[in-house]
């Protein structure tokens, strides 16, 4: 059995540090105590390279078709789509335990890129006219559906649900300033926002008082 000279402890295993204070260990390996499990990790990893080598690769072909037959440069907003999607899919993955948490990050980031596009292709505004609202909507829906089947926490829910509702001052401001011309999706936004906020402090309004002076430290 494996020794740690530092702890006076043995060690059943094969393991080569000591797991309470990882100092080196001596003595003889033995079999481990509990059966080898095979990693859910090890098949994610390999779809994840199978999915960043499918976009390198297609980045290339895009590339070289586009260089080959001159003109416009679009090849380069096949570029910028697939840095979006790994920039989206990452932050899923990376924030993934964390569904409610993951998705509010997601709305940022989406809304925010959807800009850098709207600014990069000549501002049309369809970023903050549509992407922004719907997002905006679809995760507030999403939000409310979730803590429902599984009972979120209230006070982390309520925390998601203000930074969602966020968006929906930003989108009033929006309005406000006249730099959207298409009100419907962003009144229907700003709306749902305005009812869930007065819904949430209805039924929950001493929990989210609470938390919410826990979180900004009131
Ligand atoms: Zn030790």
């Amino acid at each position: 059995m494996k020794y740690c000279e530092n702890c006076k402890i043995s060690v059943r295993g094969t393991y080569s540090h000591c797991p309470l204070c990882n100092a080196v260990l001596t003595g003889e390996a033995e079999e481990s105590a509990f059966p080898a499990l095979e990693s859910h990790h090890k098949r994610r990893k390999l779809w994840l390279s199978i999915l960043a080598l499918a976009s390198v690769a297609g980045c290339v072909v895009c590339g070289t078709i586009n260089f080959l037959l001159q003109g416009m440069p679009w090849s380069l907003f096949v570029f910028a789509g697939v840095a979006c999607f790994w920039l989206t899919f990452s932050l899923a993955i990376y924030k993934g335990r964390n569904i409610p948490k993951t998705l509010v990050w997601e709305v940022f980031l989406v809304s925010a890129l959807a800009v850098v596009w709207d600014l990069g292709t000549g501002w049309h505004a369809w970023s903050i006219e549509y992407v922004l609202p719907i997002v905006c909507m679809g995760v507030m829906v999403t939000l409310s559906i979730f803590a429902r089947l599984y009972r979120v926490p209230s006070g982390s829910f309520i925390v998601y649900i203000c930074l969602d509702a966020l968006l929906g001052i930003v989108q009033l401001v929006l309005l406000f300033t006249g730099l959207v011309e298409v009100p419907l999706p962003s009144l229907l936004s700003i709306g749902l926002c305005v009812v869930t906020l007065a819904a949430l402090f209805l039924f929950r309004g001493r929990n989210a008082k609470e938390e919410l002076r826990r979180r900004l430290h009131l």
